[in-house]
């Protein structure tokens, strides 16, 4: 297991859900966290937690990533505190039900979803990139299977994910490969996120919902290796028959 002290790790969403695991198992290979979300109640409990695991510094940005302004501020706040920036976790995401009918009708529960889960990704990055070219390091973006094989009932949802798969793409080759990308495409996890998504899906009780705390685990066993996408297994095997 990679021994990560010294290494400063920024998470965004880490309040809850996949974030908050994140948290957990980069602290307790000894990272240094940065955590952003724009809940900062909860991001206390959090950081404590992840302090207690084996973290020996976290620092807490309440900040909306869907706003360049605040990624500029929180990227800029790690870096003053730190010294430097290794890794940035584009985690962050929030989701609804949302078939064609409730769109046409709605525009404004929906728009949102784009900006939080595919500007807040991009926005982090661009803040981020110039340091993690210093420091060689890397960007985990957590899209969704749905990116890859959109389901009915989450329709805004399946575009965002799929632009950021698109983006990071395109973003590695663009940057020359001098830093890492790792996209990483969870099937279901039992997150808030997660149990709201699936309320209105036909996949509800075929799909078996990971724990976000496995979930977090592997992302940060494999995911500090290479350029790799990250998807679950139980997902797979569901979806490859259906579409071929
Ligand atoms: P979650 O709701 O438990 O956690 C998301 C966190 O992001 C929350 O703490 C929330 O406050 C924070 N957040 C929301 N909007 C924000 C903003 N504008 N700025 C900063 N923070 C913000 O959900 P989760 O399931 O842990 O989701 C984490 C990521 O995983 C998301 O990108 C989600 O799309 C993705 N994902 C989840 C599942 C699943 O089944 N749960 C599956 C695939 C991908």
């Amino acid at each position: 297991d990679e021994n990560l002290e010294d290494k400063v790790v920024l998470i965004t969403g880490a309040a809850s859900g996949i974030g908050e695991q994140l948290a957990y198992a980069y602290g307790r290979r000894g990272a240094l966290l940065s955590l952003v979300d724009i809940r900062k109640d909860k991001l206390e409990i959090v950081a404590d937690k992840a302090k207690s695991l084996g973290s020996p510094d976290v620092t807490i940005i309440a900040a909306d990533v869907s706003k360049l302004q605040d990624c500029h501020r929180f990227v800029d706040h790690t870096v003053n505190h730190f010294g430097r920036l290794d890794c940035l976790v584009n985690n962050a995401g929030i989701g609804k039900p949302s078939e064609f009918k409730d769109w046409s009708n709605h525009d404004s529960e929906f728009t949102p979803i784009m900006d939080v889960n595919f500007w807040g990704s991009v926005y982090g990055s661009l803040c981020a990139i110039p340091h993690l070219k210093t420091s060689k390091g890397r960007i985990i973006v957590v899209a969704s299977a749905l990116g890859w094989f959109p389901l009915p009932g989450s329709s805004i949802y399946n575009a965002s994910k799929a632009a950021v798969i698109n983006y990071f793409e395109t973003l590695r080759m663009e940057l020359g490969w001098a830093i890492g990308i790792t996209i990483v495409t969870p099937g279901l996890v039992k997150t808030d996120l997660g149990f709201k998504l699936t309320k209105k899906e036909s996949i509800m009780g075929i799909v078996p919902m990971a724990l976000a705390s496995e979930l977090a685990e592997s992302i940060v066993k494999s995911g500090c290796r290479g350029d790799m996408y990250l998807t679950e297994p139980s997902w797979v095997k569901v979806l490859f028959p259906l579409k071929v």
